[in-house]
This record gives C-alpha cells, structure tokens and sequence, in this order.
C-alpha cells in the first residue's frame, strides 16, 4: 500500500530506535521523509531508505536550538517540497532521582528536548502546513505522559506536557485543517530503554524479567509497533482524528 504518496514528512531523531523505524515505514508508504537528528548516524539511515527506492534526506539538528529547526525546515520544503506530515519524536529520559535530589540543569536538559523542541518544530512547521493547505502532526508522549511512575520527574512532566501540548494545539489549528495527535508508546527495548535499564543497575535479563509480565499482551513491544500507528496518524485514514491519544503499549494502562 501507499497511503502516504505525495507527502513530505519530517521525523526529529530518526536516526535511531522508534524515529528510525517510523522514518522507514512512512517512506515505505510513499512519503518523502527528512530525518532532523543531532546524531550522523541519521544519515546512514536516510541513504538506506533511498537505496529501497524511497526520497530520503537528513539534516543533522539539535531540536532544542530555534535557528536549526527554522532553517532545517526551510532548507527540507526546498529539497523536498511543502512539509505535510511532522513527527515529534526526539527525546532524552534524563537522571533517574527523586524530585528533591534533581539539579536544575537536568530538568531543564529534559524539558528542553522532550517538550520545547516540540513547541518549537510546531511553531515552525505551521507555516509550512498552511501554505500546502493541510497537515498531521504526531507528538510522540509516553505511557508516562497519562500514568504516574516514580524517580523521573522531569520525563514524567515533559510527556504529560506533550499530550497537553496536542490538544491544545489540534483545537487552534483544526479550523486550517492540520491536525494533531500524541502517540504513547510503552516499553520498547531502544538503546534509550537500554540505557535507563543499567542506570538502574538492571541487565537486559533482569529488565525484560521485570517488565515483560506488566504488558498484558505478551513482553515488551516492537519499533514497528509504533510507527504503524504512526503511519496512520499521518494519513489521510486519520482525517477526521484530531486531539487523540494513541495508546500503543501491549495493555500496560488497560
Ligand atoms: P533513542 O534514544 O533510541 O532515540 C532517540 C533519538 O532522538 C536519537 O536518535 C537521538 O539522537 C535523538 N535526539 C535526542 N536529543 C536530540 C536533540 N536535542 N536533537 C536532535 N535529536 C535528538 O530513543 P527511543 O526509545 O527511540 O525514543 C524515541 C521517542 O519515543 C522519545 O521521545 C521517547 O521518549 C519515546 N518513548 C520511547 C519509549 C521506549 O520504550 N523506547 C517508550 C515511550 C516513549
């Protein structure tokens, strides 16, 4: 199928994990994709799409900075034409330790990444989605933007504010028909899962063991389990979906 022909999408750190396998299935569904990432490897994973046949570019971004995600977006419409499609999916999980432990400067270097760079590849996206008439933005949240967990307060705060974000953001922009959404993955073993994993003294062994029978369906999910979602989201499938959550998280908040 190509569900997706003639759009231009932009996914912020396709370059690794849940932004590479979305990036991948979008561009399989006939989208022209861009992959804004701090880190080069983004490349390698833009060339891989274009020698499948697919229309891929990477920008290397630091989401956080306004400069590089206005002009990026600007330098993507001139490659690759309007931008239609804009997945939020950079992300960092920050220090594990309890709120009156935390430095200021952690809980600003999470909410920097995971919610401000929301706000601002959206600022500067809307431009783009207004010249070309439409548009489907997909914020990439967390199980952990809807439920509660404990020792991560700045990743807790910056997903919760990511929902919030898309439905404050899919009621101003419905009337221009672009719409918004928020998508909240659980568990996926990414290197960012990995890493949160050993911060907290688990082997892979020891977190899966841990985390499998919390998933009702069945162990810890895919990136593909995402970015189909995601697929639909930005789709014309989704025309009538605004302002939804997108649980996608094997039963965990059943
Ligand atoms: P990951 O660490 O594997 O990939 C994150 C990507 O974001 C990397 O390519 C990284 O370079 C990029 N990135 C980080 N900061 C950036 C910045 N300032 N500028 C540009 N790029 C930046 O993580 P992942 O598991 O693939 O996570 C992707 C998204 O999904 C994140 O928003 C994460 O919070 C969310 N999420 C993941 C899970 C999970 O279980 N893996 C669950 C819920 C939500």
């Amino acid at each position: 199928m190509a569900r997706l022909n003639g759009k231009v999408a932009v996914v912020t750190g396709g370059a690794n994990g849940l932004g590479a396998a979305i990036a991948a299935r979008l561009a399989e569904e006939g989208a022209a994709v861009a992959i804004l990432d701090r880190d080069e490897r983004g490349q390698d994973v833009a060339e891989k799409l274009t020698a499948n046949g697919a229309k891929a570019i990477f920008r290397s971004v630091d989401v956080t900075s306004e400069d590089r995600v206005s002009s990026s977006l600007a330098s993507v419409v001139e490659e690759l034409g309007s931008i239609t499609v804009l997945v939020n999916n950079a992300g960092i999980e920050g220090v594990n330790k309890p709120t009156d432990q935390l430095d200021l400067a952690d809980w600003e270097k999470v909410m920097a990444v995971n919610s401000t760079a929301v706000f601002l590849c959206t600022k500067h996206v809307i431009p783009h989605m207004r010249a070309a008439g439409h548009g489907s933005i997909v914020n990439i949240s967390s199980i952990y933007g809807i439920l509660g967990g404990a020792d991560i307060p700045p990743y807790h705060a910056s997903k919760g504010a990511v929902r919030a974000m898309s439905k404050n953001d899919a009621l101003t922009y419905a009337p221009e028909n672009i719409r918004v959404n928020s998508v909240h993955p659980g568990f996926i073993f990414t290197d960012m899962v990995h890493r949160y994993a050993s911060e907290a003294g688990l082997s892979e062994a020891d977190a899966r063991g841990a985390l499998d029978p919390a998933h009702p369906l069945g162990g810890t999910g895919d990136p593909d389990d995402i970015a189909w979602g995601v697929v639909y989201l930005a789709s014309d499938q989704a025309k009538w979906v605004t302002g939804s959550e997108l649980v996608i998280d094997g039963g965990y908040t059943a």
